[in-house]
């Protein structure tokens, strides 16, 4: 099984895709992750990274792809995967689709969670007291920021995959065990 999984930033892909990842064994890729993974380890990557995801862009689509390869192959065997955080453009979409079709791997569900701007700014808000600094890319001014470039770039995928007749919208105003539920009842139809 393969399932994309977005929304603007606070929609709840993260605790939605853990979920999924313990009912049905999915390996999740979060490009989010892996890029923070980088920062962490203080690479080369990880550094030219972090600047950009403190502004709120997204980081180049070569390096997002190319990690994507690397993860895809090397856990080729596995049961399926649920893209959390990518593809973020059509261009990434569109090398996806390519991955996919060289390894043989047909794409199942595109599933977007989706939420009022007001609601995840109030979210983000409060995630950002809680986490105290465990995010520099989670404040007001920048999640701001991030909307914008998801209006802008990531909405984009949303006629890609609709013509394709794979997408699915889930209400993320629900509560978290509803929207897990209304994805499942989804994801039913083409386990
Ligand atoms: P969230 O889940 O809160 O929306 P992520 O953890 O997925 O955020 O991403 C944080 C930041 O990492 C993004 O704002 C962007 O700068 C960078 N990033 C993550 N995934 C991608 C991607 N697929 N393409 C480009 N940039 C990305």
């Amino acid at each position: 099984m393969i399932i994309i999984l977005f929304g603007p930033p606070g929609a709840g892909k993260g605790t939605q895709s853990d979920n999924l990842v313990k009912k049905f064994g999915l390996i999740q890729l979060s490009t989010g992750d892996m890029l923070r993974g980088a920062i962490e380890k203080g690479t080369k990557l990880g550094l030219e990274a972090k600047a950009v995801m403190d502004s709120g862009e997204l980081v180049s689509d070569h390096i997002i792809i190319a990690m994507i390869e690397e993860k895809l192959k090397e856990k080729s065997e596995s049961n399926g995967f649920i893209f959390d955080g990518f593809p973020r453009n059509i261009e990434q979409a569109k090398a996806l689709d390519i991955l996919l079709e060289n390894l043989n791997k047909k794409l199942d569900s595109v599933i977007e969670i989706s939420v009022n701007d007001e609601i995840l700014i109030d979210r983000i808000k409060n995630r950002a007291k809680e986490m105290r600094d465990a995010r520099s890319d989670d404040n007001a001014d920048i999640l701001a920021k991030r909307l914008k470039v998801y209006h802008i770039n990531t909405e984009k995928i949303i006629p890609h995959y609709k013509k394709m007749g794979k997408l699915v919208t889930v209400d993320g105003m629900k509560s978290i065990d509803e929207v897990s539920q209304e994805i499942e009842n989804n994801l039913n139809l083409n386990i």
